[in-house]
């Protein structure tokens, strides 16, 4: 796979215009923190993240004080926390974590009413030097992290 490198500022205000945006929509589901869906290993399944989305997360992680991004190797999140079993960056997270696979809140959101959304997070990852397409979690994650801390940045 080919490594995602982003190269611009990306627009984290319109990232979370779109978070907004999308809780303002009725949808018959509701996260209740369960967190099985943040244990990829246990579900079989990932969430695919835009670059910007992945910066702001990691943004939120490190707010909590954190400074070296690890990959658990229980296959969890890394922005689980192992110990409360609590997404750290909650308010932050992803677009796939907010309407993605999770049986306990109801299951995905249907594609078609978030279509919109989602083009517009595919548009700012292009902004940002990316495909315009999201990476596994932890990929994204890496980037974001590599990007945040200087190492990622074209010079
Ligand atoms: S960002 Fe938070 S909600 Fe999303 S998978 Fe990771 S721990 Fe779970």
């Amino acid at each position: 796979m080919k490594k995602p490198r982003v190269t611009l500022e990306p627009d984290l205000a319109a990232v979370r215009a779109v978070y907004a945006e999308l809780e303002q929509r009725p949808a018959e589901r509701s996260c209740v923190g369960r967190s099985d869906c943040c244990r990829f290993r246990l579900t079989g399944e990932t969430p695919y993240v835009t670059l910007p989305e992945a910066l702001l997360a990691w943004k939120a992680w490190r707010g909590t004080g954190r400074r070296e991004l690890r990959l658990p190797e229980d296959g969890a999140c890394p922005m689980l926390d192992p110990t409360s079993g609590r997404c750290l960056v909650y308010t932050s997270r992803p677009f796939a974590c907010r309407t993605h696979f999770c049986k306990a809140a109801g299951g995905p959101r249907d594609r078609a009413a978030v279509r919109d959304l989602i083009q517009r997070l595919e548009t700012l990852d292009r902004a940002a030097g990316g495909e315009g397409c999201g990476q596994r979690m932890e990929v994204a994650l890496r980037a974001a992290s590599e990007w945040g801390t200087g190492r990622g940045r074209r010079r």
